[in-house]
Order: C-alpha cells, then structure tokens, then sequence
C-alpha cells in the first residue's frame, strides 16, 4: 500500500487535473479519497469526511449502495458492451428509454444517450438545429444562454456556457451562441435589483432574453437553455417570477426551452425535475450525474415530441452518436438506481422532509456576522459570504474568502464548494436530518475560522 505522500508524487508527477492549477496543486499535495458509505468519504490518512458535495453533485444515493454496485457487475457478466448503432440495442438501454419517459413530463417520450453532460449539451445544438432546418427555417441558429451558467467542457457546450474564464481559454464561444445575465438577486443588489422586490427582478432578469432576441431578431433565435437553479454559477435560485416570464417569452416568438437537468434532475429540488419545481415546459432536457448517482458515466437528451415528431417522420437519418450511446453497463446501474430513487421515497423526501429541514436549519446561519443571505432549493444550496452586516459589502477578491472557507471546511472533515464568495452544498438525497445537523454544525466551524481568520 501506498502512503499518501508516494500518492502526492505519483499524482503530481503525472496526473493533469480538471479545472486546477497544478502549481498550486504541487505546493499542497493533491488529496487522495479512497473510499466512501452513505454521505461520508475517507482519505488516505483515514479521515471521515463529509460529503456535502455528492462528490461532483452526482452521488444523489450515497457511496456503497449493493443493488448498483450488483446490477453494474451482473451486466457486466452477461454483456458488458454492445452499439446502439448498427439497428441494435441491448435490454437495459431500451428499458431505460422506456422508464426514463415514465419519469419524465408527458411530453417526453424519446431520450437520445450520451456519456456525460458535455456530450448532452453538444447534441443539444445539433438537434436544434437540425429541427429548425427540417422545419425550413434555417437561419434560426442563434441559442441563448446565460452568463456564469456551466453547461460542460466540450468546445460547443463550454460555449454555451457562459463561464468568462473557458470563452477566453478557448477562444470562445462558437458562432451562434449568445448569452444574457443570471437572475442573480444578491449579485445585482446595487444594479438591476436596487430597490426591487425578489418577484420584481425575476421578470426584470427574464426580460433580458426579449430584449436580447430583439437585438439578434426573433427569426435568428432558435432556443433558449438554461439551469432551473444554476450549480456552478453559485446555486442561484430565481425569483419564483422568473421561469414562467422566460416561457412566457420562449412561446411567444417560438423559440425551444431546453432545460439543463444535469444538476437539478432526479429529485436535487424536490420534485424529479427542476423545471417541475419551477413550472417550465421544456421542449429539451438534459441530464448526467444523477442518472446513475456518479457511480458510472451516463448521460442524455430527453427530445420532446415538438422536436422527436419532426426528428423521427422528416429527418431521416440524425448523423449524430456516440460509441458509448446507450452502454448497458451504465443504463443498468442507472436502471438500478432509479429503483433505489422509488423504493427511498427519496424525491418525496427532499421536497417534504430534508429539504425544507435544510432551509431552516441554513437559516440560522444568518445570524452569523460573515453571513449575507443564504439559499436553498431542495437539497442545494448556497450561503453568501460578506464583509459587514448590515450593511453586506462584498470582501476583496484577492482575500479569495470563499476558497479560506473551503480550506477550513476540509480541515474540518467537510467537502463543501466556493464559487466566488458564495459557498455552495448539494449533499446526497438519502441524509437524514441528524446529517442536516452535522453539516450545519461543521459549516457553522467552517464559518468561525474563516471570521477569525479574516479579522486578523
Ligand atoms: N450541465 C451542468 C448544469 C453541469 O453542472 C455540468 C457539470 O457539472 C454539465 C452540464 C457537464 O456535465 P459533464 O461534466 O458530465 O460533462
């Protein structure tokens, strides 16, 4: 066995991480996680760690669940690989199809598969744009998205993302993608949102997409996409006014709703999808990581009948797929993991128990002298770190606050994210409200050293 310092060289010596800074990296030493149960992880000094990540906002049904771990190895033993392509499929894809279209709003009833939510997103623009030339109107291409939201790493779904950092890596976006700004209350609270009620700057932030198709002209937009709750933006939560002003919007100048699912499906908000919670009716919808809860790569489209109709009857052949579209290892486990989802009640349990239970328990964060709001929505959430109560100034980007609080909260035996100054948790749906406890109660640490570290 390896110590954690031989991990640390072989790691540092060989292994690119995503999205890191490996100088940084080298003067730390990577972390080196080597197992998981229920809501907890360890490292390699033995340490318990609470997960309040789902380790990438994936693991919805907690480490080391049998009927997973079994349906992978079973699947694996009867067929571990067989194409989508050749006019084949293998049982646990086409039963996933059909189950997912069960789970889903009335009108889904095809999902296209991919490996994760890069992959998703991708063949999100070539089915829009493949409808808008089959419907003879080709010169609809321009898709809207949002600014800070994350949509994936491909060069195409890293453009509709509105990350600033990946467009100026990149050399992004792609042509044919415009973004407008995220409902963003707090961010907004000396601009937009000055002097507005929360519900008032929801239709003020969706207006931003009219004011935008106006500007590109409504027979260049063919769709708009977008985060119920985004994740990585910061668990921005929108004013309840804001999705349906955005359909509102879409409907109106019959633009596609496409809603990414990747972080808010399978139950994070308490209902099955984010945009249940919210009230949209998307014609596309993505998803990735809780399909399987992380335990293997899975991801997809679900392509509503507005667009299926027009795919399947006029189409022909989609020239679009991937080797591992379909791969039945994965839609076993996630076919397994869907069951786990039911039998645990787990969504109901979000929406009616730990949800709700999370929000008051973050609330009495707010009586924290670095605390300027907290959010939540299901078992996601967000706390805004600031300067000064009342007056809620934002801290120097060079103090890198929330990436303090990160560091004390792993110290701590807490995984916890920091976007900015806003510190982000997305725990497994399965904790339990003594778990909400002990999160709390660590992040309330987390929180103390971070003040007295920044007094000093
Ligand atoms: N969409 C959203 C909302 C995400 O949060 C992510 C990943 O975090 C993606 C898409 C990309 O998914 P993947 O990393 O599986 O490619």
């Amino acid at each position: 066995r390896r110590s954690t310092r031989e991990w640390q060289a072989a790691d540092a010596a060989h292994f690119l991480h995503p999205f890191t800074d490996h100088q940084a990296l080298a003067t730390k030493g990577v972390r080196v996680i080597t197992h998981g149960d229920g809501v907890y992880v360890w490292d390699s000094d033995g340490r318990r760690i609470f997960d309040a990540m789902s380790g990438l906002w994936c693991v919805n049904v907690g480490y080391g669940q049998g009927a997973l771990i079994e349906a992978a190895a079973q699947q694996m033993r009867t067929l571990p690989y067989y194409n989508a392509f050749f006019q084949t499929t293998t049982p646990p894809a086409t039963a996933l199809a059909e189950r997912l279209a069960a789970v889903t709003p009335a009108q889904f009833r095809h999902v296209f598969f991919s490996s994760s939510g890069s992959e998703a997103n991708d063949t999100v623009i070539r089915l829009v744009r493949r409808y808008w030339d089959l419907m003879g109107q080709p010169e609809r291409k321009v898709i809207v998205s949002r600014l800070n939201a994350y949509h994936g790493s491909t060069m195409a779904a890293a453009s509709l993302g509105g990350m600033a950092a990946m467009h100026t890596q990149g050399g992004l976006p792609i042509p044919g993608i415009a973004h407008i700004d995220q409902p963003h209350f707090w961010a907004h609270r000396h601009g937009a949102a000055k002097g507005l009620s929360r519900e008032e700057f929801g239709v003020v932030a969706a207006r931003w997409l009219e004011e935008k198709i106006a500007e590109i002209g409504p027979d260049k937009v063919a769709a708009f996409i977008g985060e119920p709750v985004q994740g990585a933006g910061g668990v921005v939560v929108p004013p309840s006014t804001y999705w349906p002003e955005i359909q509102r919007i879409c409907d109106r100048h019959g633009i596609l709703l496409v809603s990414d699912e990747v972080v808010c499906g399978f139950g994070r908000t308490g209902r099955w999808w984010g945009c249940e919670t919210f009230g949209t009716r998307p014609d596309l919808m993505t998803f990735a990581k809780g399909v399987t809860s992380g335990y293997v790569p899975l991801g997809g489209v679900m392509v509503g009948e507005r667009v299926a109709r027009v795919l399947i009857e006029r189409g022909g052949e989609f020239e679009h797929g991937y080797t591992y579209s379909g791969h039945p290892v994965a839609c076993a486990v996630a076919l397994a993991n869907l069951d786990v989802i039911e039998q645990q009640q787990l969504v109901q349990r979000v929406r009616e128990d730990t949800g709700p239970y999370l929000a008051q328990q973050l609330a009495n964060l707010l009586d924290h002298p670095m605390v300027g709001e907290v959010q939540s929505c299901g078992l996601m959430a967000a706390i805004q770190l600031c300067r000064d109560i009342p007056l809620r100034e934002s801290f120097a980007p060079e103090i890198a606050i929330g990436m303090a609080c990160r560091g004390h909260c792993f110290d701590n035996g807490l995984v916890m994210r920091a976007v900015g100054d806003r510190m982000i948790v997305a725990p497994p749906l399965i904790m339990t409200r003594a778990q909400v406890d002990e999160m709390c109660g660590l992040i309330r640490q987390a929180l103390d050293r971070t003040y007295a570290q920044a007094r000093t």
